[in-house]
């Protein structure tokens, strides 16, 4: 890695140790030309996690169109922003857990419905009615039955 400092190339690492995030390694370097020392963070490249569309495309799941996704559902309702980010989140977590690096679209849906659930009946009631697909549709009748 190049020195930071005077540009030359030959810098050795002194020190090694994994910081708070466990995915990250926090180095210490040490310039063979100036001799000064700088910081460096080594990250581990994650997999990108891919959606599979009921068309059979693949694309990057993208945590801010998920989240667009749940807040259509979520106006006026006790989700807020944050709460929405939450569900995004954990829904990334565990589809990385579960599932490696390819996850149907509709399994997704099934999960934020489910967590929506949970939390607020009618964003739920919203969000599966866009989504209707990704929830059992007796199921579904029955929940506007018991909101009605
Ligand atoms: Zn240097």
């Amino acid at each position: 890695m190049r020195c930071i400092f005077c540009n030359k190339f030959d810098t050795d690492v002194v020190e090694t140790r994994p910081s708070d995030e466990s995915s990250v390694v926090r180095r210490r370097r040490e310039c063979g030309g100036c001799l000064r020392r700088f910081t460096t963070y080594e990250r581990v490249e994650q997999l990108p996690l891919m959606v599979i569309k009921r068309d059979g495309r693949h694309e990057r799941f993208d945590r801010n169109k998920l989240l667009k996704g749940i807040l259509k559902s979520t106006e006026k309702t006790r989700i807020s922003l944050e709460i929405a980010e939450e569900i995004v989140t954990k829904v990334e977590t565990k589809l990385k857990q579960e599932d490696g690096t390819d996850v149907e679209s509709q399994k997704i849906g099934a999960i934020v419905a489910d967590k929506l659930k949970k939390i607020d009946k009618v964003a739920y009631i919203r969000f599966a009615s866009v989504f209707r697909r990704f929830v059992d549709v007796e199921e579904f009748k029955q929940e506007i039955r018991a909101i009605a």
